[in-house]
C-alpha cells in the first residue's frame, strides 16, 4: 500500500511530458525552390506570405501550378496575404517516417486555409502548443522559421488575438 502514492505521482508526469514537441533537435530538410515555387520562398525570406492568384479571375491557389485551376488562365502573380487563417484538417504524427522528425514526435500537421486566399491551402506545423491544441476551426496565424540564409518556412502558431 505505501507504494501506491508513487504510482499516482507518475502518470501525470509522463503525459505532462510528451504533450509538447520538442523542434529544436529536429535538422528539417530544405526545400528546394524551382520556377513556380522561387516567388514564395523570395517572400518568405523577407517574412512576407505570398501567394499565387490568377490575375484574370482573382482566384488564390497553392501549391503554385502553371495554369489557374480556376479558369486555366495563365497569367498568374505572387501577391501578399495576411497569414491570418484557419486549421483546415490536421494530423498527428505519431511515428517518425523521416528519422531527422523523431524528436519531435509526436506533432501536429496542420493544414490552414488563410482569410485573404480561400481555397488555397498551406501544409505547416503547428508551434508553440502541445500537438493537442490542433483542432479544426482554430484561429492561427503565420511565425516564419529560418531554415539557413535562404529558405525560410512559414509555419503557424494559435492566433494570439483569438477569441
Ligand atoms: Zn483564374
Amino acid at each position: 500500500m505505501s507504494e501506491e502514492p508513487l504510482t499516482w505521482l507518475r502518470v501525470p508526469n509522463i503525459l505532462a511530458r510528451v504533450t509538447m514537441s520538442d523542434w529544436s533537435e529536429v535538422t528539417r530538410p530544405i526545400p528546394v525552390p524551382n520556377e513556380w515555387t522561387k516567388p514564395f520562398w523570395e517572400a518568405a525570406r523577407r517574412e512576407v506570405l505570398a501567394l499565387q492568384r490568377c490575375q484574370a479571375c482573382g482566384h488564390f491557389q497553392h501549391p503554385p501550378y502553371a495554369t489557374c485551376v480556376s479558369c486555366m488562365a495563365i497569367d498568374l502573380a505572387f501577391e501578399p496575404v495576411s497569414g491570418k487563417g484557419a486549421i483546415y484538417a490536421y494530423t498527428v504524427m505519431y511515428h517518425a517516417g523521416d528519422r531527422r522528425f523523431a524528436a519531435a514526435v509526436p506533432y501536429a500537421s496542420i493544414v490552414v486555409e488563410l482569410d485573404d486566399a480561400p481555397g488555397a491551402l498551406l501544409a505547416a506545423n503547428l508551434l508553440e502548443v502541445p500537438y493537442t491544441e490542433a483542432k479544426v476551426g482554430r484561429r492561427v496565424e503565420v511565425v516564419f522559421e529560418p531554415l539557413n540564409d535562404d529558405i525560410t518556412l512559414p509555419q503557424f502558431r494559435l492566433a494570439r488575438d483569438a477569441k
